[in-house]
């Protein structure tokens, strides 16, 4: 077996949309970068890649290519999934903590969830997304970015999916 664990953070500007796990998420913020910024999955993604020492998605879906402006953050997790594949491995599950001061993401964790399960190809039972809040304190509480950090199991693809809970 292999764990990975992946961590990202985005600055929240004005005039971007906001989007965690493929939802889009009604705020008079969203986060900024070269992708569709979307934090949960780019920590998913850099899950993935270091359970498998294979470096960070900044490696694979480099920020200078313009190719990847804009990009759907989903269809490079769809990638990642196929990259992890090849390699003889499934996702066993993933747990993701999103850090964000506002808005509250509560009502959308569900639609994230099945967003990234779908992408995975795994039961949403085996992906957990939780948020919190960090009371106020440093850059997520001061509301200037969101963070997210995901930890990953992968398993070899001979092991039974059966056995999995
Ligand atoms: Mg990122």
């Amino acid at each position: 077996m292999r764990i990975g664990h992946g961590y990202d953070a985005h600055r929240l500007v004005p005039g971007r949309a906001l989007i965690l796990g493929g939802v889009s998420i009604p705020h008079e913020k969203g986060l900024l970068g070269h992708s569709d910024a979307d934090v949960l999955t780019h920590a998913v993604m850099d899950a993935l890649l270091g359970a498998l020492a294979l470096g960070d998605i900044g490696a694979h879906f480099p920020d200078s290519d313009p190719a990847y402006a804009g990009a759907d953050s989903l269809c490079l997790l769809g990638r990642v999934v196929e990259l992890v594949s090849g390699r003889g491995y499934r996702i066993g599950n993933l747990d993701a903590t999103l850090l964000a001061q506002r808005p509250r993401l509560a009502p959308h964790i569900g639609q994230m969830r099945e967003n990234l399960a779908r992408v995975c190809g795994l039961p949403a039972g085996a992906v957990s997304v939780k948020a919190t809040t960090e009371e106020g304190m440093g850059f997520t509480g001061r509301e200037e970015g969101i963070a997210c950090h995901c930890v990953c199991l992968l398993l070899p693809k001979c092991l039974e999916a059966d056995t999995m809970v």
